[in-house]
């Protein structure tokens, strides 16, 4: 019998409204571990001391949300081939003394996605060129998609995006400036959100010709507060398939499981969780 629980947990602030805690410490019960996930308001001048306290206790790592992302980097023993190339860390894993920054955020999508359409040879269309859309728009093209189309307000970062899968994976990639509603391409097979339009609001849509979200198209989201947004209803009502945020969220809360511990948790218990705490399900 020990006492002695392994610790993991979540850097960020504010850290109130994040709802990971809660699926993950579901997945823990449901797989008999005994390890905690702690949920800690960490600012940007704490960030360093709280790395030392969970290298001192012995964490097998953490997750690192908003502001915390980048800075994190500076204060970790290498980084996997996905942080790298995405150039954000939001999963830090504790491995032989060292602590490795990973991202789990594209990996989340990809993994969702797939239970629905698979990658490969896909044209995705990613809405955002922020820290989401850069995990998304890496992952899918390591994942095996043939061609990603970023679309972005801010042209530098867009391009900048664009230009970094078309050096850095093996898929053909274009910017387009987000100037007006966004008319989606028929050759597209995937669109998704990974802007924070529909963040916290229900009406609030992404600036899109909802007309050009046609049957085909699997239409995703990456917003997990309100699932239900008004991008993906606008989509199920025109007959396309969809996938929430929180399939995301669950996703790369699963990847991060397997990291730390070892494991593959429960999605289901996981979904199920974030669903009584943030919500009702999907439209389709
Ligand atoms: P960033 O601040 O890094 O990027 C925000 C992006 O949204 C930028 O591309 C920005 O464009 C764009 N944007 C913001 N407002 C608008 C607007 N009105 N119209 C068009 N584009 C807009 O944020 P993140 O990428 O870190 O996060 C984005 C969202 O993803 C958040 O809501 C977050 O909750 C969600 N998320 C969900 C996850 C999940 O597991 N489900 C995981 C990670 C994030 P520009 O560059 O032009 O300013």
């Amino acid at each position: 019998m020990s006492f002695l629980s392994v610790l993991s947990g979540s850097f960020s602030t504010p850290a109130d409204g994040n709802p990971t805690v809660a699926m993950m410490e579901a997945a823990y019960a449901a797989a008999g571990l005994d390890a905690r996930y702690l949920n800690v308001d960490v600012s940007s001048a704490n960030l360093a001391d709280a790395i030392i306290g969970a290298r001192a206790m012995g964490w097998v790592g953490f997750n690192c949300s908003m502001p915390h992302k980048v800075a994190v980097i500076d204060h970790l023993d290498g980084l996997g081939e996905s942080a790298e190339l995405i150039g954000a860390v939001n999963c830090v894993v504790a491995r032989d003394g060292d602590l490795i920054g990973e991202n789990t955020d594209g990996k989340g999508f990809v993994e969702a996605m797939r239970e629905l359409r698979h990658p490969g040879g896909t044209h995705v269309v990613v809405l955002g060129a922020g820290g989401a859309g850069r995990a998304i728009a890496v992952e899918v093209a390591l994942a095996g998609a043939a061609r990603v189309t970023v679309v972005n307000r801010n042209v530098a970062r867009g391009e900048g995006l664009a230009r970094l899968v078309v050096e850095r994976t093996e898929a053909d990639a274009d910017f387009q400036p987000w100037t007006s509603a966004y008319a989606v391409p028929t050759s597209a097979d995937v669109v998704v959100n990974a802007t924070s339009v529909g963040l916290g609001d229900p009406e609030e849509l992404v600036n899109i010709d909802v007309d050009s979200l046609r049957p085909e198209l699997l239409v995703a989201d990456v917003i997990p507060n309100p699932p239900h947004t008004a991008y993906l209803r606008a989509a199920a009502q025109r007959g396309a398939q969809t996938l929430d945020g929180l399939g995301m969220l669950v996703a790369q809360g699963a990847v991060a499981i397997e990291l730390w511990h070892g494991i593959s948790p429960d999605r289901d218990v996981m979904r199920a969780r974030l669903s009584q705490v943030l919500g009702p399900e999907s439209p389709n």
